[in-house]
């Protein structure tokens, strides 16, 4: 039998959106629960992230008067997912579990006290499929004090979200609008006296997933659970097939820790590993995500190691980003998801051809440009856009309509013509292709449809772009000089494939059978979202309600891992209705 220099009920493997979920749902029957994480912060990348799940069916819907209803979801996810072939994450079994599980997962962290709320409009990605939602499914965590954590408020990794003033994600979207808008004008007013506020009353106010996080963490340090940091997890302890522990360090020394009820690995995907992206996902580079450190894919390579079957890792949830000189090295990385979607903008790809829809889903859009690279020369691609864009939108981090550093155009980042003749010189293409390109979108802007690729069809392309420009919120004509140019990448926010997990987070063999004793969530396992994005909050919401379905199955069960000589048994009947 494994000697264990210490044994607890349940193991954690990396502080991820699954991980206090599941922890807390270990702590509410009593079990001792230890969350090791790597890095000296909390939080992975969910932390870092917006923090924005996407639950259907949850009960801030009914609150506000949002239709929807089990079977509105099912088929929306089933007519953006499809079939289920290819796609082992995304079994019908796991899908259903996802919908009926995702909403009892709020209640259970409503309960517990995490404040939660839904953002008035993010439309479903597909909105326009059926049974999709054009006000959205996302529930969100409210502004969270940091002060709140006490000691532990060092330990809580930031979010992406950092502005001047404390702000919601929802309020900071709303900001770029605040020339064109009095009730932005006054929502800034309402901001700035937040900080004021916040300044004599000593608070610390975080956004999005660090809020999320933050009060995951507060809820889990109060009930009990146990964390490591600098405590990496080398390897799995097994023994006849059974997960039986983990090998993490301390003070210098391996140090190997039995988990009674199974160990869960919540330890993100493979981001920052150049050799995984080489192999699953060629094309793509660590230059260009901006998921949290600790995202380098050894557990996932720990659990194949163990007979794990993987599925779905050429997935990543795509980010477009444009990286202005010195951006690459930092953390923050300009994204450019509305940028192409606003008016007076579109891309094309190196020989000047526009290609898609640039509304869209921000997986759709990167997979479209590695696709297109194929066949031309699409990474990066240009957007090009014209003076109409630059005085009223948003730029690779700057505002509307400010200087942008002379250093852009000195090294060739930012291109700026007099003519679209001229801007397509600029930029080694073949003449007349992009003008011709820019007349033909011109033309569609014109009659308020573009027949090429359909944008503004739906209400999410419209969302992205510009809610005061009229006709369309995303179509404008690019007629007034100068022309600008500037480099887009197919960067990301994180991988979306790994091990294989049933309805139940258990990991699978390649021969479907379960390993015994391990557990997974989050973007260390293959999707139950398959190869797709059906809305906002696609990879938070299924790593915090697998993880806690994670810790309902291992609560029931009967078995006591670190003693277990033969392989385990089936769940118990409790467990079977997970989907149901
Ligand atoms: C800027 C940004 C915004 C985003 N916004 C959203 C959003 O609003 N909604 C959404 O759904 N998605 C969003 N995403 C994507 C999403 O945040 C991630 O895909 C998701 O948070 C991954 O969560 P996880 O639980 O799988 O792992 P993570 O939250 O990444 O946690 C994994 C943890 O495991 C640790 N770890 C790794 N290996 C080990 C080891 N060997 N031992 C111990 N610990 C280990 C890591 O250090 C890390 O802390 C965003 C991403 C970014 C970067």
């Amino acid at each position: 039998m494994a000697d264990f220099d210490e044994v607890m009920d349940f193991v954690i493997v990396g502080s991820g959106g699954g991980s206090m979920c599941a922890g807390l749902a270990m702590r509410s029957i009593g079990k001792e629960v230890a969350i090791h994480e790597k890095t000296n912060l909390i939080g992975g990348t969910t932390s870092r992230s917006g923090g924005v799940m996407w639950i259907p069916t949850n009960p801030f819907m009914a609150r506000d008067g949002v239709e929807d209803s089990p079977e509105q979801a099912a088929t929306y996810l089933d007519s953006v997912l499809g079939s289920t072939d290819g796609v082992p994450g995304s079994t019908k079994e796991r899908r259903r579990a996802y919908l009926t599980q995702a909403p009892r997962m709020i209640e259970f962290l409503l309960a517990q006290g995490i404040k939660l709320t839904r953002v008035k409009e993010w439309p479903d990605y597909y909105d326009e499929r059926p049974g999709g939602s054009k006000l959205g499914r996302t529930v969100v965590a409210e502004l969270f004090d940091a002060n709140e954590l006490g000691a532990w408020r060092e330990k809580l990794r930031l979010s992406f979200i950092v502005a001047p003033v404390p702000a919601t994600l929802e309020e900071m979207m709303e900001l770029p609008m605040l020339k064109r808008s009095w009730a932005v004008k006054f929502l800034l007013l309402k901001l700035i006296l937040r900080g004021v506020l916040a300044r004599i009353t000593g608070k610390r106010w975080v956004a999005g997933g660090a809020a999320l996080q933050g009060r995951m963490l507060k809820a889990a340090v109060a009930a009990g659970v146990t964390f490591r940091t600098d405590s990496p997890v080398s390897e799995l302890i097994v023994e006849d097939g059974i997960v039986k522990g983990i090998v993490t360090v301390k003070e210098g020394r391996p140090w190997r820790i039995g988990s009674r009820m199974g160990v869960l690995i919540n330890a993100g995907g493979f981001s920052h590993n150049q050799r995984m992206r080489d192999r699953y996902a060629p094309g793509t580079s660590v230059k260009w995500t901006m998921a949290a450190p600790g995202d380098t894919g050894e557990m996932i390579e720990e659990m194949m190691r163990h007979g794990a079957a993987i599925a779905q890792m050429e997935e990543r949830v795509g980010c477009q980003m444009t990286l202005p000189p010195g951006a690459e090295a930092s953390e923050a990385k300009p994204t450019a998801q509305a940028m192409t979607a606003s008016p007076h903008a579109i891309l094309v790809d190196q020989s000047g051809v526009r290609y898609m829809n640039e509304g869209g889903s921000y997986m759709a859009y990167c997979k479209a440009m590695l696709e297109r690279n194929k066949t031309v020369a699409a990474c990066p691609s240009w957007a090009v856009f014209d003076q109409q864009y630059m005085s009223n939108y948003m730029l690779a981090g700057t505002l509307p309509g400010t200087t942008k550093p002379q250093r852009w155009y000195d090294e060739g980042y930012l291109k700026k013509a007099d003519t679209i003749e001229e801007l397509e010189r600029l930029l080694g293409m073949q003449p007349g292709v992009l003008a011709a390109t820019v007349q033909r979108f011109n033309a569609f802007v014109s009659q308020n449809r573009d027949e090429d690729f359909h944008r503004g069809e739906r209400a999410y392309d419209g969302w992205l772009g510009d809610a005061f420009h009229k006709p369309s919120m995303t179509l404008g004509s690019i007629v007034e000089a100068p022309f600008y140019a500037l480099p887009v990448v197919p960067g990301d926010v994180g991988t979306y494939g790994g091990v294989v997990t049933d309805e139940f987070a258990r990991v699978l063999r390649e021969d479907r059978t379960v390993i015994p004793g391990l557990y997974a969530t989050g973007v260390s396992t293959a999707s139950v979202m398959g190869r797709a994005y059906p809305g906002a909050g696609s990879s938070v919401g299924p790593s915090f309600t697998f993880g806690y379905v994670a810790a309902s199955h291992a609560k029931e069960q009967r078995v006591d891992f670190t003693t277990r000589h033969a392989p385990a048994t089936v769940p118990s009947a409790a467990l079977e209705t997970a989907g149901s």
